[in-house]
Parts: C-alpha cells; structure tokens; sequence
C-alpha cells in the first residue's frame, strides 16, 4: 500500500512517527473515515467539515486548506487502485519531542496520515441483508462526543463485549437512554416515525445521519430527533444505525430480545437505498 505521511506518498512499511508524537501518547489527535465507492469520495464535503470543527475544538490547527486533503485522498485512491473502500485521516498535535500534558508551541507542525483500506463491493454487505445484533452498556466515554479523536480504547472495550456475545456492535446508554452505537450513530422506528437521539456534546454528529435525516424528510417520512430508551427500542417496529463505512445498516435484535419480525425493515431498506443512491449521484 502507499500511504500518506506529511506531505509524501511512501510504502506503508516506510511510514513512520515520533514515539513523542501526541496522538502515541496522549490520544491528542482527530480523525475522519470516508468511504469510496467506484473510485469515488462518498460526502467529502461533510467529513472535511467535521475535521475542520474537531481540530478547532481541539486547537490543533489546520495544517492544509480542505482542497489539498481533496486531492490526497484522490491521489491515495489513484495510487492504490481503489475501487470500493475506505480512506481514514488522521491529524494529531505532532511532536513536540517530548512528553508533557501542556501543548507544544502552536508552530509545531501537526502529524498528517492517511491509508486507503480496499473493501470490494462495500455497498453491497451481505450483513446488510441479515442485520445486526446488538447489546446494550453502559456509555463509560468521555463528555465531548461531538469531537471525533482517536481516543477509542472504550468504544473498543464495548466491542469486544458484544462480540463475546456473539453480537455484531454494542450500544451505548447513559441516564437510562442510548447515545450512539460504538462506532455508529443509532435508530429506532416506530410506524412512520424515525427516532434518533438530538446532536450535543453527547454523541457524534454523523455525517451518515446528517445525509440521511436529510433524504428521510424530502421522502416525507417523520423524524423526531430525541433519546429513547432500550425498552422502548425493543418495543420498536425496526431498528438501525448509520455510518460512513456501513451506510444503513439494519438492527435485528438488542440484547437477545428481537426487534419487530427479528429480520430487517422496510424503512432502514429504503433509507439505505436511498442513501446509496444520492450519495453515488454526489460523489466526488
Ligand atoms: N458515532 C460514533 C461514536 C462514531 O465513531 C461514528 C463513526 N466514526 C459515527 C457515530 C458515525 O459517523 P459518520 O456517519 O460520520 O461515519
């Protein structure tokens, strides 16, 4: 593979940071994960967006203007013949040479790496068709969701315990109601109405639910943007989450109990494919 290290395209076994970089040892760095699909970039213009509100939340700085990530990731999709897949982009601090809690000099240059990941026929995830199984724990994150870092370890954690399972994802509760997948953001359905919990500093503000929320209005479907709690998903007709890297993607069951017919629904059918399809017409 040939990756992207500030400023230069080398083989992946060439790419190396500092031991003192910020994002090795303090998790100070920010991320994005944006999908290609038949060469192309799925919402750019919202995932460049969303970095730029991170490294500002962050103070990190910007070290490029969005139409040079533009054409790096182009350049990574060219370079490494992809055609379905994923680009991931990640901007810390740098290397401040040292270790210390208190940021560097606001000149230190920021660390910049992206990788292609192939995924052949990405759209058409066979998990798509069977759905997800998930199970609830408790959101033991820090408080400023809405910033995407890397610090993932709980995320993670969370993962690992649905697999252990034999789940597929876990979702996330805190004051009694869900916040967000691990790496997802999470939806319920009840007859004509899609559930969502509202943006705050609690959950990750999607660019896949942002799309999406979109699309369902102009389908003229209702959305209610507020909390809801497990029960009441598992009262729910369907379910699903949204990402970048799994679209829509149907949830069938939330700890062992099944939603609605315990198979995918309609509506989650429908936004996907919707989703899919506008997000093919744009893509840059
Ligand atoms: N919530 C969390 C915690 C996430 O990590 C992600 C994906 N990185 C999402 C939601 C979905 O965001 P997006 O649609 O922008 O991929």
């Amino acid at each position: 593979r040939t990756v992207y290290l500030n400023g230069e395209y080398i083989p992946e076994t060439e790419a190396k940071v500092s031991i003192f970089d910020r994002g090795f040892v303090m998790s100070d760095g920010v991320y994005e994960v944006v999908s290609v699909l038949d060469g192309k970039l799925i919402d750019f213009d919202g995932h460049q967006a969303r970095l730029n509100r991170s490294l500002d939340a962050l103070e990190i700085g910007n070290p490029m203007p969005d139409a040079d990530y533009l054409a790096m990731f182009r350049e990574l999709v060219a370079r490494n013949d992809i055609t379905d897949g994923m680009i991931y982009l990640q901007v810390t601090r740098g290397n401040p040479g040292d270790r210390d809690f208190a940021y560097p000099p606001k000149d230190t240059p920021q660390t910049v790496v992206a990788f292609t990941q192939s995924k052949p026929g990405l759209a058409d995830n066979p998990a798509a068709q069977s759905g997800w199984k998930v199970i609830t724990v408790p959101d033991e994150r820090w408080g400023r969701r809405d910033i995407k870092t890397v610090q993932l370890l709980y995320p993670s954690m969370a993962k690992m315990a649905a697999k252990a399972q034999g789940a597929d994802d876990a979702w996330l509760v805190e004051e009694g109601k869900i916040t967000e997948g691990t790496s997802n953001n999470a939806y319920i359905v009840k007859g004509n109405t899609i559930i969502t919990r509202e943006l705050s500093h609690d959950i990750l503000h999607g660019i896949t639910r942002a799309a999406v929320l979109r699309l369902a209005r102009e389908a003229q479907m209702t959305v209610e943007e507020r909390g809801f709690t497990p029960d009441e998903a598992k009262q729910a007709d369907e379910a699903f989450v949204t990402s970048a890297s799994a679209f829509v993607m149907p949830v069938v069951s939330i700890d062992g109990a099944k939603i609605g017919t315990g198979t995918p629904g309609n509506v989650a059918a429908r936004l996907r494919e919707i989703y899919l399809d506008e997000m093919r017409k744009t893509a840059l």
